[in-house]
């Protein structure tokens, strides 16, 4: 088995669409995944684990405004921010989930706290908060969140809505954060971050912080983050399906990802993406849409990134 570390990274497949794309913004999310794909490498070359670094990872992309999670996260139609996040350890499945927050500055902060701190996998509400006291988690007002962009796709999804001609525009719908990685012990873990569909009801979750549909580790098959369309993915339970095509039916992480991706979740309303790991250190990143913010970097070599086919 390799002892080279690889890490990937998304930014969500709430992408916007290449006719709205000047090349000064693509070349600010491009320089936006280069700084996490950095965030990542430094743990991970420092021989650091895969958990720290999909932390590190997501801790970035949640910072980063043009993503939505964290600093960046979209409105609920109540005008207000409720986010998910989850965080697996490949080694022994440990996991830990938050869903429907506003405070912590980094929900992934939170998610690891719920694995480290609690015996509980997912937790909401003020409990939820509570901990992060506890923690020492730091903490922000709703006005941190705030983002003139995601306010404007706010107002224009509820004046489409009562003109009865919302679109399917991913920018303005959607969006995530993700990490994957290797480290140079063979484990691996994944994180996800996002504040939701925009407009979402108030107490609506997805697929995020839902072990097994959005956020999937397990050192013996794979660890994934996906993007995407949250019901489909929870219906589709799209993450354990990968993990469980390797495991029962001896499927590569590749073919296991592009059956669910292409397959599975495009047949059933499923427009979205996700990355993907294994224990070799393989990545794979479909998606069924125009495209998915994402790179990856692997132990020697230059970091990639994305954003279309
Ligand atoms: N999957 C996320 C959710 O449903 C949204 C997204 O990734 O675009 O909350």
């Amino acid at each position: 088995m390799t002892n080279e570390f690889a890490l990937a990274i998304h930014g969500g497949a709430g992408v916007l669409p290449p006719a709205d794309m000047t090349p000064a913004r693509e070349a600010a999310y491009h320089a936006a995944l280069a700084r996490v794909l950095a965030a990542g490498e430094a743990v991970l070359a420092a021989d650091g684990t895969a958990l720290d670094a999909v932390t590190a990872a997501v801790t970035a992309l949640e910072d980063e405004p043009l993503f939505n999670a964290g600093h960046g996260a979209v409105f609920t139609r109540d005008s207000t921010h409720e986010m998910d996040a989850a965080i697996v350890d490949g080694q022994g499945r440990r996991a830990g989930a938050v869903a429907g927050i506003c405070g912590p500055r980094n929900p992934v902060h939170l998610a690891r706290a719920v694995m480290e701190r609690t015996d509980h996998v997912m937790m909401i509400g003020d409990g939820a908060l509570a901990l992060a006291r506890d923690a020492g988690i730091a903490l922000e007002e709703p006005g941190y969140f705030f983002t003139q962009e995601r306010w404007n796709s706010l107002q224009q999804t509820l004046r489409m809505q009562a003109e009865g001609t919302l679109d399917d525009d991913p920018a303005r719908r959607h969006g995530t954060v993700g990490a994957v990685a290797r480290d140079r012990a063979g484990n691996l873990a994944a994180a996800t971050s996002t504040g939701g569909m925009t407009a979402k009801r108030a107490g609506r979750v997805g697929d995020s912080p839902i072990v097994g549909a959005g956020t999937f580790a397990d050192n013996a098959t794979c660890a994934i983050s996906a993007t995407g369309d949250g019901e489909a993915f929870i219906r589709r339970v799209a993450a354990h399906e990968i993990d469980a095509r390797m495991r029962l039916a001896g499927q590569s992480l590749t073919d296991a990802a592009e059956h669910v991706v292409q397959v599975d979740l495009a047949a059933h309303e499923g427009s979205g993406g996700l990355i993907a790991i294994d224990r070799d250190g393989t990545i794979t990143m479909p998606f069924n849409c125009a495209g998915m913010y994402r790179g990856t970097l692997r132990d020697g070599q230059a970091a990639q990134t994305a954003i279309y086919t």
